[in-house]
């Protein structure tokens, strides 16, 4: 093994940036990220608005406990010691039209119990469900975390070992939510499970979010994603990493002869060199801003043509003078049908699903609340709006006060309690993370975007990778770290050294 350790430039400071960032300096190169905003963390951030602090990203976080392999990624990150998770008993209450309500139960026993209940003609359904659940949270379903051969190994013994998970991911992978639920005759558990997420994901995400949830290894972080994600880039900065903030990147320098990246034009003209350079930053904004479009093939362009995206939100927030104690916390909230819909350009709403923080005591004063609700909407609508500024406002109010009498229905007296209102606009996401039409998690897991395989480099480009998001179909934070850890790997076996890693507390192990 030779003494050389490359240099690393990494475009953004979101999840992925931060774990490449890690890793990079677990192994010995020299590393800078440079980050376009003013803080890191990308999409996963929370915000104050006078005394409240708006949780703006994590409901859940795979490999919280380790009762998931993934903990040993939180753990190498510095994103565990220190850290409080809230394991809930509930995932979500959905309130039906008809006066109904169905609680998703994390405990797999009581789900089923209360789905029975609910939904006796439902019974053989409802079985095949809680029996794929169980099959799930029976094995560690997480990925390898070996790269290249030692991957291939590890999940061909996985393919023995775990026989019973192999068959529910064959059986159900290609199922989306909608096809499952059009196959139930009860019209709440029906449409409660259309409103579980986006109807067109792979039912095989939503059996394994409630098997990680039955296994409370799908925490939430007290505090919010800011001050977790935080752990993170104080853990880079102890590893002696450059995080460069407020510097846009506008260029990939290429050696055009030999095609080979070799540096970063930041927007303000300045130039940084190294071996190797990795977005972290949005897919689309890499491939045709920041490299002109000059390195793509078919493979390249399919996704964005063949794939759907995770919709663009509206993120709405009150902070409100009341402390909720009635309410069951849950994973993501209560779900309520309106009695007026709420139109958006084209698309009406005629349900919200708020979270009401009642179980987060850092997020509001005493005896306050923090209230979040995730609407999907159309980015078209939201870019033409957004270029007249007192429309954009206007616009931006109205929502605001339907959202207040839509809460006032289901909480009467609500409005005259509510201290603080802000809403994220689609554009807002993409002012603050350049991600493509404004998606707060790349490619939807459907059944087809999951048996899609994105690499993580370019055609004819050299010394250049992409991770996050993007490059890993369904996005997520435990996605985005892997691959940034994924791609560290890579390159030490590019360069021949052998992959280090170290937790916060055996620093001593850095030496390699
Ligand atoms: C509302 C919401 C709820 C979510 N809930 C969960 C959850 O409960 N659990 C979960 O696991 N995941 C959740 N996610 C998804 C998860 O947060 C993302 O998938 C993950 O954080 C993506 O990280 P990333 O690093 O790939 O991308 P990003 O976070 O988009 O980071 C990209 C970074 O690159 C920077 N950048 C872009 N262009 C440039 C440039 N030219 N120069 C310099 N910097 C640039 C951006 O500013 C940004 O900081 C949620 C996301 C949202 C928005």
């Amino acid at each position: 093994m030779g003494d050389f350790r490359p240099s690393v430039i990494i475009i953004g400071s979101g999840m992925a940036g931060l774990s490449a960032g890690c890793y990079a300096q677990m192994n010995g190169f020299t590393s800078r990220i440079f980050e376009q905003n003013e803080y890191s963390g990308g999409v996963c951030t929370s915000w104050q608005k006078d005394r409240y602090t708006v949780n703006g990203c994590i409901h859940w976080l795979v490999g919280s406990s380790p009762t998931n392999s993934f903990h040993q990624v939180w753990q190498e990150l510095g994103a565990i010691d220190g850290q409080s998770f809230m394991d809930h008993d509930r995932f979500f209450t959905f309130e039906s039209k008809s006066g109904q309500t169905l609680t998703l139960f994390t405990d797999v026993d009581c789900l089923e119990q209360h789905l029975l209940e609910i939904a006796p003609e439902d019974t053989k359904e409802i079985q095949n469900l809680i029996q794929a659940i169980q099959s799930i949270a029976r094995c560690d379903y997480s990925p390898t975390l070996h790269e290249g051969f030692q991957a291939w190994l590890e999940n061909i013994r996985k393919a023995f070992t775990h026989l019973p998970l192999f068959r529910v991911i064959m059986k159900w992978g290609l199922v989306s939510i909608r096809d499952y639920a059009d196959r139930l005759r009860s019209p709440v558990l029906k449409e409660a499970l259309l409103h579980f997420w986006h109807p067109e994901m792979s039912m095989i995400i939503l059996l394994m979010t409630l098997a990680f949830a039955h296994r409370r290894t799908a925490g939430y972080p007290l505090g919010g994603s800011s001050t977790w994600i935080q752990r993170i880039a104080d853990r880079y900065s102890d590893l002696g990493g450059s995080l460069h903030l407020n510097s846009r990147v506008s260029k990939i320098l290429v050696k055009e002869q030999e095609n080979e990246a070799y540096g970063i034009r930041l927007a303000s003209g300045e130039e940084y060199y190294a071996e190797y350079i990795i977005s972290a930053a949005d897919a689309h904004h890499t491939i045709y801003q920041i490299l002109e479009g000059n390195y793509q093939d078919e493979r390249i362009t399919a996704p964005f043509e063949q794939l759907k995206l995770f919709p663009p939100i509206l993120f709405v927030s009150f902070g409100v003078n009341c402390p909720f104690e009635d309410v069951p916390a849950s994973v993501v909230g209560l779900s309520f049908p309106l009695e007026q819909v709420i139109s958006v350009g084209e698309e009406s709403v005629d349900r919200l699903t708020f979270q009401i923080y009642n179980f987060d005591p850092e997020l509001a004063p005493a005896g306050k609340t923090v209230l979040t609700c995730m609407v999907g909407t159309e980015y078209d609508y939201w870019y033409d709006l957004y270029q007249h500024p007192a429309a954009y406002q206007a616009k931006k109010e109205e929502i605001l006060n339907q959202m207040i009498r839509a809460l006032e229905q289901r909480f009467p007296s609500i409005s005259g309690q509510i201290e603080m209102k802000d809403l994220a606009t689609p554009m807002t996401y993409y002012r603050y993370s350049s991600n493509f039409r404004a998606s707060y998690e790349g490619w939807l897991p459907t059944p087809r975007a999951l048996r899609t395989k994105i690499k993580h480099t370019l055609p004819g480009l050299s010394r250049f990778y992409q991770i996050g998001h993007w490059t890993e179909p369904g996005g997520g934070l435990p996605p985005s770290a892997l691959s940034g850890r994924k791609v560290i790997q890579k390159i030490c076996h590019r360069e021949r050294l052998s992959f280090q890693t170290s937790k916060p507390h055996d620093k001593e192990a850095l030496v390699i």
